[in-house]
């Protein structure tokens, strides 16, 4: 039986970013109250600890962490216009960050073959100095970094199939090799960053991955990028530990993005990404939330991701339907990336 640790936490409902900002506390009620019906064998929950400063250091600048540190004497405080920070916001980013520690340790000590932290804020927007995108600490990239530096793992593969280009992720970890980021996104669309031909630089070269996909694009065409990139990027690189950033927002029914992607299609993304950690890094995966902003496609979603941690990982992978519309930007995306990998 497949162990899967969930991480979740109503105290994450305490971070707000104002009145009818999308990004609000319900979206943590949704998806403890849609976690509380689970009767999957093999769930294993855990309460989520803090980060402490030093790890949110691995990753963000003394005078940047300070600054969010500021935010939990002041009744609101606005990084930018979408960005905004309550008194209560320093303190629940960092259990959004210890959130996807607590989970990263289950899974890499063995008490969990992977694991689904539920936390907010969200953080792949987050850079080394700057908040924005609704996004405070970068929780999946202190983990990468945590798993690295403290834990040892040599190769850390990020994949991030929320609907907006994880800017502050690829970032990170823009010049080195030990962590491999992939992700597919909406393009345009806010922040304006991840074309096909930002592949990394110095020895990371070749080490970020962007799949940027026309609005509409669904679910055959989001398997078709996993299938022809994902997976045999994912086969050379032989990552020893899987993170995703799962954001919900590439759902059909989401307000901020415009994709066509249902829960069974993000079901079908989890079980490629599984078979890539089942035979390479002994089935170890974290995933952790980012956006979605449709309360009812936010919970069918992470139920049908967390129902396909516990399958097994040798399940057949189905082909999928008509992916025809995507077939150029594959082939762009793969001559980028051919003196660094093998598609033949
Ligand atoms: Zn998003």
């Amino acid at each position: 039986m497949i162990k899967t640790a969930i991480v979740a936490d109503r105290r994450y409902a305490r971070h707000f970013a104002g009145r009818s900002h999308p990004e609000r506390p319900e979206r943590i009620e949704a998806m403890v109250d849609m976690v509380d019906t689970l009767r999957r064998d093999g769930l294993v929950r855990l309460s989520p600890r803090q980060a402490g400063l030093e790890e949110v250091a691995l990753c963000h600048e003394p005078d940047y962490i300070a600054a969010v540190e500021r935010t939990a004497t002041l009744d609101r405080y606005a990084f930018d216009s979408d960005t905004r920070a309550s008194r209560d916001s320093f303190h629940t980013a960092l259990l959004a960050a210890g959130g996807v520690l607590t989970a990263a340790e289950a899974v890499a000590d063995g008490e969990a073959e992977n694991a689904f932290a539920i936390v907010r804020p969200p953080g792949h927007h987050a850079t080394a100095s700057r908040a924005m995108g609704f996004c405070l600490f970068n929780n999946v990239a202190i983990a990468a970094a945590w798993l690295v530096r403290v834990r040892g793992f040599r190769r850390v593969l990020i994949v991030d199939w929320d609907v907006h280009h994880g800017n502050g992720t690829q970032d990170c970890f823009y010049s080195t090799r030990e962590v491999l980021y992939f992700s597919t996104h909406q393009f345009p669309l806010y922040p304006g960053t991840g074309s096909l031909d930002e592949i990394g630089t110095g020895e990371g070269t070749g080490f970020t991955v962007n799949v940027p996909l026309p609005a509409a694009f669904g679910d055959p065409e989001y398997l078709r990028a996993f299938d022809d990139l994902l997976m045999r990027i994912g086969r050379q690189y032989r990552p020893e530990f899987v993170l995703i950033s799962a954001g919900f927002d590439a759902h059909f029914r989401d307000p901020l993005g415009a994709m066509q992607v249902t829960e069974d299609g993000f079901a079908a993304m989890a079980r490629r990404v599984r078979r890539i950690a089942a035979e390479f890094a002994q089935e170890r995966i974290v995933a952790a939330l980012e956006g979605g902003y449709d309360l009812r496609a936010l919970a069918e979603s992470g139920k049908s991701v967390i129902e396909e941690f516990g399958r097994e990982a040798d399940e057949p992978i189905r082909p999928v339907g008509d992916s025809e519309r995507v077939i150029q930007i594959l082939e762009r995306c793969r001559y980028a990336l051919s003196p660094y990998w093998d598609f033949a």
